[in-house]
């Protein structure tokens, strides 16, 4: 890792003037709103503004009411989010976190700066919305797994000794955060595919010509080809895992026909067949 690369990045997420007063008034305009209603009643709790280290901005923080609600994914501390909707009224982009565990600061801290970088990339319109976002699930991935990568990389280049070797399976902080961002991205995309107006095309394009493109994602980012053939390799083993993590988060059961359909096709799909096509 390097200060010219965290520099670059910092500098590219940075939001001028104007961005973020029109922000800061949407937060002022949903806070006014929120303090009319009984605790009870939201979703979130102790909205409040915190100060970016990193951004120099402060930006919108709640609690969740229920800590077990699922506003935060399962084994997530916080997350980042562009909108909820609460009794009516639309929320500014915001981070709702777990509670602080004790003497865990510097963790909390570490995870807060993530997840403000996708704040910034929300507000600067650079985080790819699956939905909104005509370009398929491929370039989904490739949008996400690079913006999910500026975020693991701030938070490991500043916050270091947080993430030793072992906690990053012994891969170099650069590896680890390249791994991190891509397999949180393709769960998500796999998550979303898998949705809402789901399509077998859909999926089978998707599996199909990922593999292919990877190298196109990965290379510009930085990584060795040797990093990106594993990628292509892994491609099979780590639709299986993204699988099997969105099963057992999933509030409702998968559509069956999407679950066989992967598990014909990683039948077909092995290391240097089908899924390194
Ligand atoms: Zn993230």
């Amino acid at each position: 890792m390097t200060v010219g690369r965290a520099a670059a990045i910092q500098e590219y997420l940075a939001l001028n003037d104007e961005t973020y007063s029109e922000y800061s008034g949407s937060v002022a305009r949903f806070v006014t709103e929120m303090v009319q209603f009984e605790p009870f009643c939201l979703p979130i709790r102790k909205l409040r503004m915190v100060q970016s280290k990193l951004f120099g901005r402060k930006f919108l923080v709640a609690n969740p009411m229920y800590e077990d609600d699922g506003l935060i994914g399962a084994g997530l501390n916080a997350v980042a989010i562009e909108s909820i909707e609460v009794a009516g009224f639309q929320s500014p982009p915001i981070v709702v976190t777990a509670k602080r565990q004790q003497g865990q600061d510097r963790l909390y801290r570490s995870i807060l700066e993530h997840e403000f970088v996708h704040i910034c990339q929300m507000l600067l319109g650079r985080l790819a919305d699956f939905e909104a976002d005509p370009g398929g699930p491929t370039l989904f991935l490739e949008a996400r797994t690079r913006a999910e990568f500026e975020a693991y990389y701030l938070q490991h280049f500043h916050w270091p000794d947080l993430y030793p070797a072992q906690q990053t399976r012994g891969m170099s902080a650069e590896d680890y955060c390249l791994f991190s961002a891509y397999v949180h991205s393709l769960e998500d995309t796999l998550k979303c595919i898998l949705g809402e107006g789901a399509s077998l095309p859909v999926l089978s394009d998707f599996l199909d010509t990922t593999p292919v493109r990877l190298h196109d994602l990965i290379s510009p980012m930085g990584f060795s080809d040797a990093t990106c053939q594993y990628y292509r390799a892994m491609f099979p083993g780590h639709i299986e895992t993204a699988l099997g993590v969105i099963t057992e988060n999933s509030p409702l059961p998968l559509p069956d026909q999407f679950v066989d359909f992967i598990k014909t096709w990683l039948k077909g799909a092995s290391p240097g067949s089908r899924g390194a096509r």
